[in-house]
């Protein structure tokens, strides 16, 4: 028999969260537990930068807010942890050096405006990697960063004759990708010395025992490189399920920061959580059963309407 499924939320605390992240964390928590799996919650704050002070504190009130709860995390341990990514930083480090040590990565001395100019692609859309420092000598390339008064990226060194990779997703169309050609090397640490998500969240999903990925679909496009980094590392693939966004009742898609729609908005403006539990949950097609443990049986995210939902915010003053 397999080992029970292991699932987890992974936000980053970027800002308030609002609704749709909220509809992913309870469908990916339904999702193991209605097959006697655990959910466990992990804090994605690799970008120090971005994370506002208080941030995660706050996400957590407002998942528990909702009712949520988690059998790993952060604030409950657990034995898979550290659970916030800044403090698992020498693990990527470790995997780093054991990709290194295979050829499986490169240092790159090109700055994103390089990239940028190279490829003339218009501002923040993400050029396809040329190669430009894939077959240099790794000593060299470090000499010329030095000069340059910079650090190294390092890339994953794609191969050009892999045959695409599909995914297969339980919600969301299946997609295809061929990584070297479609984005090319793309890096697994920052010059900065701070693992880029795609490399983070694949060794922590490893590293976790993580058997099913049930997230948002802005991260679908990111799927086939972290497969390949499966590849990589040996490791397998857990199973997908990409969900569809929360829509505003505009049709505009719901920002983190889009406080009319955030958790803790809503509560300040007296909405019940036990009317926001059922929205969710009828939301993802299951039964409000009193709690979001109990509303768990019979759940299955293969079943979640792939179109895009709508929020509507219940009038002032509704009640549970
Ligand atoms: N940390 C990512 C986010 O908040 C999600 C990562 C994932 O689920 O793979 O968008």
């Amino acid at each position: 028999m397999d080992a029970p499924p292991r699932g987890r939320f992974a936000p980053t605390p970027s800002g308030a969260l609002h609704v749709g992240s909220a509809r992913t964390a309870v469908a990916s928590a339904l999702a193991v537990w209605s097959a006697g799996g655990r959910f466990l919650l992990r804090v994605e704050d690799l970008d120090a930068a971005r994370a506002a002070p208080g941030a995660t504190a706050a996400m957590l009130a407002d998942l528990r807010w909702i009712g949520l709860d988690w059998d790993e995390g952060p604030d409950v341990g657990g034995p898979a942890g550290p659970y916030a990514q800044r403090d698992r930083a020498p693990l990527y480090q470790a995997t780093l050096a054991w990709l290194r040590d295979r050829g499986l990565v490169y240092p790159c001395a090109c700055s994103r405006r390089d990239l940028e100019q190279a490829a003339q692609a218009p501002h923040g859309a993400e050029p396809v990697y040329p190669g430009t420092c894939r077959d240099d000598d790794p000593a060299a390339v470090l000499a010329r960063a030095r000069a340059l008064g910079r650090g190294v990226s390092w890339r994953f060194r794609t191969d050009p004759d892999a045959p695409p990779v599909i995914v297969r997703d339980r919600v969301s169309a299946p997609i295809t990708q061929q990584v070297h050609r479609d984005v090319g090397d793309f890096v697994v640490m920052r010059a900065d010395g701070v693992a880029a998500y795609q490399l983070a969240v694949v060794v922590d999903d490893l590293a976790m025992g993580v058997t099913e990925v049930v997230r948002g679909d802005d991260l679908l496009a990111s799927t086939p490189r972290q497969v390949a980094l499966y590849e990589g590392l040996g490791g397998r693939a857990p199973r997908w399920a990409h969900l569809p966004l929360v829509l505003g009742g505009d049709g505009a898609r719901l920002a983190k920061r889009s406080g009319s729609m955030g958790i803790a908005a809503l509560r300040e403006r007296g909405v019940p959580a036990a009317w926001l539990r059922g929205w969710l949950l009828e939301s993802l097609g299951a039964r409000d059963q009193g709690t979001l443990r109990a509303s768990a049986g019979g759940f299955d995210v293969g079943a979640v309407d792939p179109s895009p939902v709508v929020w509507r915010a219940p009038a002032a003053g509704a009640s549970s």
